[in-house]
């Protein structure tokens, strides 16, 4: 019983507010203005009946019980627990009178005996008030005493006790390296602490009150038991506290899913590997390299490495080309495909901790976060079928208020009814409780409540994300231009100025590489050539142009699935005033384009104040020439002739390998070393000596295989691409942004 009266005590609404909510609390409150209560008894488990309910009061407060039918924490409970808490105050405040009579009782507060010999209430109070200030004031000594019936010390001590390791098998290894990766990057969680502790998640995560004792702590996502948000939340509170180092997070051996031995002597293997492969050359390469190259992809799956077995499958995929002597085999792309993969196991091997290894390794996924409410437009959708067994649709969502693209895809394995032929999947039912099918979500208008997304803009299906129709985009609903302000473009030299000149194309792409999904744009050209299809390319090809003819050119691929899009565009006529959704890239100094979809006549409108920005591209493109003379566009020429040559002679010392380079190959890296000095490529000229050199040396058998020959080679292949990227931007702007064009 004396339990209830220091609990109750010290209980504070913040608390109650903890295990019920705000809205309960309030009207407990409310309630107990009406005064319907009565405390029954207080032995054992106190009963208080409020209203017509009966409410048992338990300990902890969060077992208590209601005879009403509410299963969570009722109002009743509530009123219970504050009924219970006024009536034992009572009795305390009469209990405090009578020790006060029997003299010094107490040992702690016995100091305060001299000047309270006086009598009354009052002087009961004044003493109550000293004794808090006591045991607020006593830290080490005393503190088993002092926090008897505080909430706050109580909860702070158990999260303090909470081990280490419980909380690290709660939260599992992707959690815990979220977590750390969290830290790391100065992403805190906002705590407060008053008798509970509240913890909102880093970026806009759910919302945990902790509670003493724990297990009564609630969460955002209403789950009853220890959710991982609960166990995020006290490692948080405990790395605030300073109790657990930063480093126990990232390298704590117990908590690797990676085994760091096995995944330094897998990088170790794959190194020396690859520099085989280059020391042997192409030419030379025996058919079982195959056998190795899936050995190789096996240990990288074993060692949990997910993107390293992609690597090694995909390099698997390009020997077996080259093997089979397949029309599609590029030793340009083989070769870059190799140095890429030479760099990752270089970073792989210099990994310090997991944290760094699930980066490389992509076990690193990216969370769902809340994007608050969306305003939607379902534009297209697309179907895919993936390598490994998926099929489905992705449908392209721009919200409008801040015009940025949204994707949902829904996916299932792909089904072979008994006969062996495809079968025909149920209509997918759209998210968010929408009452449509997701193919009937494009064309629709949509606002979604609570909406999640990662940062790519993928949606979440959630199942606390609300959908609303609130409109269709089609007929006189249809979409116009200036809800797409941003992604649609009649005049390609602003296209290009906005959405490729600052592109940048990483050699490695990255986890902040990452664009958002299905960044598409509308294209309204001016006019356009009929699409033609070439049988031996097996491609569809069409050149869209702007009012100024400059040209984009459309490519779409022969596969079944598309054609039906082939003979659709084949046919397509400029009477149609077509516009084009697809998506953008940037191939050999032009902008490319991969349709999506094509919106005709009437199926967007364009409005007025869109069409103006037909001029400023002009304007702009004049800016540029003025800046041009022709001697920096001749240099600009020779310079991808260098890089281009150079590009060559790694190929060919890819063939012939570093062991066995041609005399002819060794002279013309040489002289290309001197051309390359001479144009200020100094770090390549320097990279191709060495090549060189070296292969000379290996020639000989003078050197030992250290000579870091490989990664020079890597390097110089990397070079060679972000020399190649950037000349390629410098052409399409000169094409993009002069005057007009003829055709
Ligand atoms: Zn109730
Ligand atoms: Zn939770």
């Amino acid at each position: 019983m004396g339990d209830f009266k220091t609990l109750l005590a010290n209980l504070d609404d913040d608390y109650l507010v903890g295990m019920a909510n705000k809205g309960i609390v309030k009207r407990a409150y409310k309630d107990m203005e009406a005064g319907d209560y009565k405390v029954l008894s207080v032995d054992g488990d106190a009963q208080v009946t409020v209203g017509g309910e009966t409410v048992v009061v338990r300990q902890p407060l969060a077992e208590s019980t209601c005879s009403c039918p509410s299963r969570t924490i009722c109002r009743h409970v509530v009123l219970g627990i504050l009924a219970l808490k006024e009536f034992l105050a009572g009795e305390e405040k009469g209990a405090e009178t009578q020790k006060e009579a029997d003299g010094k009782t107490d040992v702690e507060v016995s100091h305060n005996d001299g000047v309270s010999k006086e009598n009354g209430e009052e002087k009961a109070d004044r003493k109550k008030e000293v004794n808090e200030e006591a045991t607020e004031g006593k830290s080490g000594d005393f503190k088993e005493d002092a926090n008897e019936g505080d909430l706050k010390s109580h909860l702070l001590s158990e999260i303090s006790a909470f081990s280490l390791a419980s909380l690290k098998k709660m939260l599992g290894v992707k959690q815990l390296l979220t977590i750390a990766s969290q830290k790391k990057s100065g992403q805190q969680p906002k705590i407060t602490y008053s008798s509970i502790v509240t913890v909102q998640l880093p970026k806009g995560g759910n919302t945990v009150k902790l509670l003493s004792p724990l297990e009564y702590s609630t969460c955002t996502c209403h789950k009853k038991e220890f959710c991982v948000h609960k166990a995020a939340a006290v490692l948080w509170c405990k790395l605030e506290a300073g109790e657990v180092p930063e480093e126990e997070l990232s390298g704590a051996e117990e908590l690797q899913e990676y085994a760091m031995g096995e995944v330094k002597d897998a990088a170790r293997q794959m190194k020396g590997f690859l520099e085989e492969l280059l020391d042997t050359g192409l030419a030379r390469t025996s058919p079982d390299v195959l056998d190795y190259l899936d050995r190789l992809a096996l240990i990288s799956h074993n060692a949990k490495l997910a993107n390293f077995e992609g690597y090694w499958r995909a390099l698997h995929d390009t020997y077996g080309n080259y093997l089979k002597r397949k029309a599609s085999f590029d030793v340009k792309k083989l070769m870059e495909q190799f140095a890429r993969l030479y760099r990752r196991v270089g970073l792989l091997l210099e990994a310090e901790d997991a944290l760094q290894v699930s980066e490389l390794a992509g076990e690193f996924r990216s969370e769902y976060v809340p994007v608050g409410n969306l305003c939607l437009a379902g534009i297209a959708m697309e179907h895919f079928e993936s390598q490994t067994g998926y099929e489905g649709e992705t449908v392209y969502f721009l919200e409008l208020n801040k015009k940025e693209w949204y994707t949902y895809t829904s996916a299932r394995p792909v089904f072979y009814e008994a006969t062996g032929h495809r079968g025909r999947q149920e209509k997918a039912a759209a998210p968010w409780e929408l009452p449509v099918s997701v193919k009937e979500m494009v064309g629709l208008r949509l606002n979604l409540s609570g909406a999640r997304a990662d940062v790519r803009g993928r949606l979440s299906a959630s199942a606390d994300t609300r959908g609303e129709v609130t409109g269709s985009c089609q007929k006189e609903n249809c979409l116009h231009s200036g809800e797409l302000s941003g992604w649609y473009y009649r005049d390609f030299g602003k296209l290009f100025e906005d959405k490729v000149a600052s592109m940048r194309m990483p050699w490695l792409k990255g986890a902040q590489g990452e664009r958002r999904d299905g960044e598409l744009v509308f294209l309204r050209p001016y006019s356009f050539t009929k699409g033609e299809f070439s049988q031996t390319e097996q491609k569809l090809t069409m050149c869209l142009y702007d009012k100024t003819g400059r040209e984009i050119v459309l490519e779409l691929a022969y596969n079944k699935r598309e054609e039906w899009g082939i003979n659709y565009l084949e046919r397509l006529t400029e009477d149609r005033e077509p516009c084009f959704l697809g998506k953008l890239y940037f191939k050999d100094g032009r902008m490319c384009l991969y349709p999506v979809t094509v919106f005709e006549k009437g199926e967007l409108a364009e409005d007025l104040d869109c069409t103006q920005e037909g001029g400023s591209g002009e304007t702009c493109g004049e800016d540029y020439d003025d800046n041009i003379s022709m001697g920096q566009e001749d240099v600009k020429d020779v310079l991808s002739c260098v890089l281009e040559d150079s590009g060559t002679l790694l190929e060919e010392l890819y063939q012939s390998g570093l062991d066995t380079a041609h005399d002819s190959t060794l002279q013309e890296l040489n002289s290309m070393s001197g051309l390359t000095k001479q144009y200020g490529l100094l770090r390549l000229s320097e990279m191709l000596s060495q090549l060189a050199d070296g292969a000379a040396m290996r020639r000989h058998r003078l050197a030992q295989k250290e000579d870091g020959l490989a990664a020079v080679y890597g390097r110089a292949c990397e070079y060679l691409y972000l020399c190649r990227g950037k000349v390629e931007i410098d052409r399409g702007r000169e094409y993009y942004t002069s005057a007009s064009k003829e055709r």
